[in-house]
């Protein structure tokens, strides 16, 4: 069943107008041509969807690719299509009669990529219907939502694993996630019985971004200020609450900015036409609750802004890992407060004794990551278990060290740790 590396890429060129591949991309993809197991870990911007979209254009019948958003499938549908290549999507925002010609067009052979939420897998119709299909391969994107130590978990998530077994149980799964802590690394290959996948794992560096921490000392004027020196750039701001992105939104609108607000607070028409409005270019400027961004790939992001702290330094990197994504340069500015954290700390009061205390656990590493002296990058890294050797000399700590007593807090950190 194996293809030739030059039919790869000629694929690859044909398909996607790219030269080469991106790190393990050509291997990762021969390993489901070949009908095996991959569970894969790439920070966001890697390149993980051709892992399974030029698989999935090669081989005979339809791909299931399980996505957890429908604006995440719409995405990646519609760059599909603009390619030449049939990809279809199955999920709540379909009338019936829309499903059913998804279906028809399926079983004639003619659909490439079948996206699917995991509340339409779960339907029995639907099941019945792909157990007649001629399906290739199942691709698990963001398959950190199968955990409830990830940050979005989806409990739908949990029964793929039974689902596929009975649509097929010799499918070859690709699993794919930018989650990188071990933990919940772990939890997926249990969950999704990919113990014995071959794990393609990559670093988690993201040497294109430049990482800053701010006083939040008048917010605002800095905000305005960073955002007209940059204008006509690409850019997320991320608050922890919809008021605050609504009252954001607005002072940069009232500023001459032109921005859009983001949150599911929304109603779904007008969130689905801001986010297709900043993909299209037509504004700058998203400002979002956490809500906006998974599995969004608008290549040209320049810089990601925390206006509030986030709840995890995993967050955190997903978050900033929005920039930059074209490898080009990207800023990631975080206005960080104390009382932020405080904030977010009164969030939790309702919760679980064990949970509260992860995600105080969680707010500490968090903090002390704003609040160190040290490379920045190092710290991060580390969080995810890499280590790095040197300073990076691209984040704000490395260009202007301010604090006094760097080499003393140094060695306290690398004790800790
Ligand atoms: P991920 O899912 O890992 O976050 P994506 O699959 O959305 O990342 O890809 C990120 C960007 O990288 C996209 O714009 C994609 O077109 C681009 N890309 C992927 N593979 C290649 C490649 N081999 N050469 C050049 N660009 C690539
Ligand atoms: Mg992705």
């Amino acid at each position: 069943n194996s293809i030739s590396n030059d039919v790869l890429k000629d694929q690859l060129k044909k398909t996607f107008g790219f030269d080469q591949f991106r790190g393990e991309q050509e291997h990762i993809i021969q390993n489901t041509l070949a009908g095996n197991h991959s569970f894969v870990l790439m920070p966001t911007g890697a390149g993980k969807s051709l892992c399974y979209q030029l698989p999935a254009i090669v081989m005979e019948g339809t791909a299931i690719v399980i996505s957890p958003l429908i604006a995440l499938m719409k995405n990646q549908v519609d760059q599909m299509l603009a390619f030449g290549i049939n990809a279809q999507f199955l999920n709540s925002s379909l009338t019936r009669v829309e499903i059913n010609k998804v279906k028809t067009e399926i079983l004639a052979g003619k659909v490439k990529l079948l996206y699917i939420a995991p509340e339409s897998l779960n339907k029995q119709d639907n099941l019945s219907f792909l157990k007649q299909a001629n399906i290739s391969f199942v691709a698990i994107d963001e398959a950190h939502c199968i955990s409830e130590w990830g940050h979005d978990f989806r409990p739908e998530y949990r029964k793929i694993k039974s689902i596929i077994e009975e649509v097929n149980p010799k499918l070859p799964i690709i699993a794919l996630t930018a989650t990188a802590t071990p933990k919940v690394q772990q939890d997926i290959q249990k969950t999704l019985g990919l113990e014995d996948a071959k794990v393609f794992k990559s670093s988690f560096n993201r040497k294109n971004l430049y990482y800053e921490i701010r006083s939040k000392h008048e917010v605002d004027k800095q905000l305005i200020r960073y955002i007209k020196s940059h204008t006509g750039k690409a850019g997320i701001i991320y608050c922890l609450s919809r008021k605050k992105v609504e009252d954001v939104a607005d002072l940069l609108l009232v500023n001459g900015i032109n921005a859009l607000p983001y949150h599911a607070g929304l109603d779904p028409q007008i969130r689905i036409n801001n986010q297709e409005a900043f993909l299209n270019e037509e504004v700058d400027v998203m400002v979002a609750t956490i809500a906006f961004g998974m599995g969004i790939d608008k290549p040209d992001v320049r810089f990601v802004i925390h206006y509030d702290a986030p709840k995890s330094l995993e967050g955190y990197y997903q978050e900033t890992g929005r920039a930059g994504r074209d490898g080009l340069d990207g800023t990631c500015i975080l206005f960080f407060d104390h009382d932020d954290i405080e904030k977010l700390d009164k969030f939790n009061k309702n919760k679980g004794v064990s949970e509260k205390e992860n995600a105080k656990i969680l707010l500490a590493e968090m903090e002390d990551f704003a609040n160190l002296g040290i490379c920045r990058r190092r710290q991060l890294l580390h969080y995810f278990g890499e280590y790095l050797g040197e300073n990076c000399g691209f984040c704000d700590n490395c260009q202007h060290p301010t604090q006094s007593f760097k080499a003393e807090e140094e060695a306290v950190w690398v004790l800790k740790t």
